[in-house]
């Protein structure tokens, strides 16, 4: 017998969980647990950093989603009188064609399907075939199996599973090692739906924090943050080995059904294989079309640095010059070097768009700053001599790989119109909660008077 935690929230279900990714993958690795599998609310944002920690461990690592699934995801009523009912579901990729497959599925449900949450219907789903290499867990008391066992509809809980069974590789039931009394109840009506159906279970434990002495800390977390799933309680969410699990579940499963619950794990584990996320993959930079008088973009770069010269630095004395022409010669063939030739043009584009659309850019944030470059492209407007700012925070070879960042926001309609990079994609902050944030947290959660 063999158990993984297969339902893991990170820090990334942001404001529901207190696990780092970190923190789950040490906790796996320690228990000898034989794979890490974290599978945060709408999002894949553990993905990256969960590979590469596992594959530094060396432990299997499977990329998962607890998507939020409805019933139409066109449906969006902006009423305040409207609830639309989301209900959760777990889904694993067992193979690189799942792993894109549960891209696409995150992706449409973050664009198109959000509404409140990232959410998506079966139906799309199973329309676009993105089921395909993927193995589908029932998730927890807020998922539509145990929603309808509970409310005594067995009739829609087996077309549903049906339904599921149809679009996806493989389905679980999912028993959750809780002893609340809600998931007691849950529990049983699921094992008896299973056994009497004839449906593969796996036990999970839906893991929001790393060990049982964390509860305390993770219902002041919780109770920051608004729009809470009320339905979810946390008292056992915690991450288990399979003693934990033996004295959660023993006296509401027959034992056998527990092992048998927890061997699925190792199943489930086996079937999936180690997914490709791009851990060593180069970054893509872009590629820019120059007119044609350039012999390359270097020298187009060179022409569109010295074209403001004298509207910048006209004014100033010839050492002042100076000093500039001899920092812009420094600054070329280091972004040579490092292949961030035509992503500077690219930026200057972007920024010249900008301009002309009157789009407000602000000055500059972050080491773009320090690049005098950018300040002659007119994608920043700080003079990084005068204010003494290094280059090589922004960029250097000793760092090469490690892409500068240059935020602009608003552009990815320009970048489709100017047609430097096809195809285009929305980006997104990821967002987290460090230290600073953390005090004023625990200030809004307890009334103590603040400084
Ligand atoms: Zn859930
Ligand atoms: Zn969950």
């Amino acid at each position: 017998m063999a158990f993984s935690n297969l339902h893991v929230h990170s820090c990334y279900s942001l404001l529901d969980s207190i696990a780092t990714v970190e923190q789950i993958v040490e906790y796996a690795v320690e228990n000898g647990q034989s794979a890490v599998c974290i599978s945060d609310h709408g999002n894949m944002s553990a993905t990256i950093l969960s590979q590469r920690l596992a594959r530094e461990k060396g432990i299997k690592c499977l990329a998962a989603c607890e998507i939020y699934e409805v019933d139409d995801d066109t449906f969006k009523n902006n009423t305040k009188e409207y609830k639309e009912t989301r209900y959760h579901l777990l889904l694993i990729a067992r193979n690189n064609i799942g792993l894109h497959n549960l891209y696409d599925i995150v992706s449409f449900a973050n664009t198109e399907g959000q509404y409140i949450k990232p959410r998506i219907d079966i139906n799309r789903i199973k329309n676009n075939g993105w089921g395909r290499g993927i193995i589908c867990l029932t998730a927890c008391q807020a998922g539509r199996l145990s929603k309808y066992l509970v409310n005594d509809m067995e009739e829609e809980a087996e077309e549903y599973m049906d339904d599921l069974d149809d679009t996806f590789d493989k389905v679980y039931c999912e028993i959750q090692s809780h002893s609340t009394q809600s998931q007691v109840e849950a529990n049983k009506l699921i094992y008896d739906f299973a056994v009497e159906y004839d449906y593969p279970y796996v036990i999970t434990t839906d893991a929001h924090m790393i060990a049982k002495d964390d509860v305390d800390s993770h219902a002041m977390f919780v109770e920051v943050s608004i729009d809470r799933e009320l339905s979810e309680q946390y008292i056992d969410c915690f991450m288990q080995n399979e003693k934990d699990v033996l004295d959660i579940l023993s006296n509401q499963l027959p034992i056998k059904a527990i092992k048998q619950g927890m061997q699925a794990t190792q199943e489930i584990v086996d079937m999936c294989e180690q997914v490709d996320v791009g851990l060593d993959n180069e970054p893509q930079m872009p590629h820019i079309k120059v007119p044609s008088e350039y012999k390359n973009s270097t020298e187009y770069l060179r022409y569109l640095c010295y074209k403001t010269f004298y509207e910048k630095f006209g004014w100033m004395n010839e050492e002042e010059q100076q000093i500039r022409r001899e920092r812009i010669e420094m600054e070329i063939p280091v972004l040579e070097e490092l292949d961030f030739v035509d992503y500077l043009i690219m930026l200057n584009m972007i920024s010249e768009e900008c301009r002309r659309r009157k789009i407000p850019l602000g000055y500059s944030r972050g080491s773009g700053a320090n690049c005098l470059c950018l300040f002659m492209l007119n994608v920043t407007q700080i003079d990084s001599v005068r204010w003494g700012l290094d280059f090589s925070r922004f960029a250097n070879i000793g760092r090469k790989g490690t892409l500068a960042d240059k935020s602009l926001s608003g552009v990815v309609e320009i970048l489709r119109i100017i047609k430097v990079m096809n195809p285009i994609t929305k980006g997104c902050y990821i967002n987290d909660i460090a230290n600073r944030g953390t005090l004023a947290r625990y200030g809004e959660g307890n009334p103590v008077p603040s400084v």
